[in-house]
C-alpha cells in the first residue's frame, strides 16, 4: 500500500466531516460544516466544498478521498438511501462525479469503521491464531449509536454484495422469546416494521427501555452511573445488556466473526464488552467458540479513517477497484 496522504469525508446527518490523514493515518487538518438538510442541490454544493477544500489542504487535486456515508448506495444504479442526509432516490456518485470531474469511492459508514478496525484496529489480529499478525478472520465492526449498524470484514476486504446492503442488523426482528422474557411490547420501528434491533439495542432503544420502566430522559452514561444505588436503573441496564446479547448471538449464528469491535456512543459503557461477553456466554449456541468483544481502538474518527485507508488503496465499498 503506498504511503501518501489520504482525505475522507464523514457524511452524517448534522455534520459534513472533512479529515485528512499523513501517510501514518494521523489526522493533520478537520474541518466540520451543518449538513444542509433541505434539498440536493444545497447539500451537494456543501459536499464538494469539503473536498476541494481537503484538495487545497493537500495541495493535490487528485488527493485519494472516499466518502463514509451513513447510508446505502445501490450498486447497480447509485442511488442512495438514507435517513437523515437528503440523498435518498438521488444518485450521489454520479452527481460529484460531474461535479468534481472525477470519480470518488461511497463506502457505507459501518462498513468504513470495520474496515479501519480490521486494519490497524481492535481487530487487527482476527484470525491470526499464529499471532504472526495481519490476520485472515472476519472482523465485525458494531456501531451502537443513536441507530444500530453494523459492518464485515473478511479476510481485510470488504465482501461483495448484492445489494450494497452493510450488515443491518438494526433492522433485523428481535426474537419473540426475547421481549417474552421480560414483557417488553413490540415497538414500531423508523423503517416502518415492527419490533426491529435497533428500538431495543440503540442508545435511543436504551432511553426507551428506561421510560417504559420508570426511568425519564435516562442519558445511558448517567444511567450506567445510577446502577450501583438505583435497582430500577440496574433492572434497565440488565435488560438492554440482554437485549444486546441476544443481537450479538444473531450476529454470531449468521456470519460468526473472530472479532466483533464496538463504536458508537453506548461503547464508552463502562465494562461493556465483558457486560456483553457475559450475555451472550448465556445464550449461546451449545459449546461455540466465543468472539472476542473489543471497543474500537479509533474512536469517532474511525469511519473516516477507515474511508481514507480504502481511498488510499484505491478500493471501493465492494473492494473492487473504483472506477478513476
Ligand atoms: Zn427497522
Amino acid at each position: 500500500m503506498p504511503a501518501t496522504p489520504s482525505g475522507a469525508i464523514d457524511l452524517g446527518g448534522t455534520k459534513i466531516e472533512a479529515r485528512l490523514f499523513d501517510a501514518a493515518m494521523q489526522t493533520l487538518e478537520l474541518r466540520r460544516v451543518p449538513t444542509p438538510t433541505g434539498d440536493f442541490d444545497s447539500f451537494l454544493a456543501a459536499l464538494v466544498g469539503q473536498i476541494r477544500w481537503l484538495e487545497g489542504r493537500a495541495g493535490d487535486p487528485a488527493l485519494p478521498v472516499a466518502l463514509s456515508v451513513a447510508g446505502v448506495v445501490a450498486p447497480d444504479t447509485g442511488l442512495c438511501t438514507a435517513a437523515n442526509i437528503p440523498i435518498t432516490g438521488r444518485p450521489l456518485g454520479q452527481a460529484l462525479q460531474a461535479a468534481l470531474g472525477r470519480a470518488l469511492p461511497l463506502i457505507n459508514d459501518c462498513m468504513a469503521f470495520a474496515y479501519s478496525e480490521a486494519h490497524g484496529g481492535a481487530g487487527d489480529d482476527a484470525g491470526d491464531d499464529a499471532g504472526e499478525g495481519a490476520g485472515e478472520g472476519a472482523v465485525l465492526g458494531l456501531v451502537l449509536g443513536t441507530g444500530v449498524g453494523a459492518g464485515l470484514v473478511i479476510g481485510g476486504r470488504i465482501p461483495p454484495r448484492h445489494a450494497g446492503l452493510a450488515v443491518e442488523i438494526g433492522h433485523v426482528g428481535i426474537p419473540a422469546r426475547a421481549l417474552a422474557r421480560h414483557g417488553l411490547p413490540l415497538w414500531r420501528c423508523g423503517c416502518g416494521r415492527e419490533g426491529c434491533f435497533e428500538n431495543y439495542v440503540s442508545g435511543t432503544g436504551l432511553r426507551r427501555i428506561a421510560a417504559w420502566a420508570g426511568i425519564e430522559d435516562a442519558d445511558p452514561a448517567r444511567l450506567a452511573a445510577r446502577i450501583p444505588r438505583d435497582p430500577l436503573a440496574a433492572r434497565v441496564m440488565a435488560i438492554w445488556t440482554d437485549l444486546a446479547g441476544e443481537m450479538l448471538d444473531t450476529l454470531q449464528l449468521l456470519l460468526d466473526p473472530q472479532v466483533i469491535v464496538l463504536g458508537g456512543g453506548l461503547s464508552n459503557l463502562p465494562d461493556l464488552p465483558a457486560r456483553l461477553q457475559g450475555a451472550l456466554a448465556a445464550l449461546r449456541l451449545g459449546q461455540a467458540r466465543a468472539p472476542l468483544i473489543r471497543v474500537a481502538r479509533h474512536g469517532d474518527s474511525s469511519g473516516a479513517r477507515g474511508a481514507a485507508l480504502m481511498a488510499r488503496a484505491g478500493l471501493a465499498d465492494s473492494g473492487l477497484r473504483a472506477a478513476r
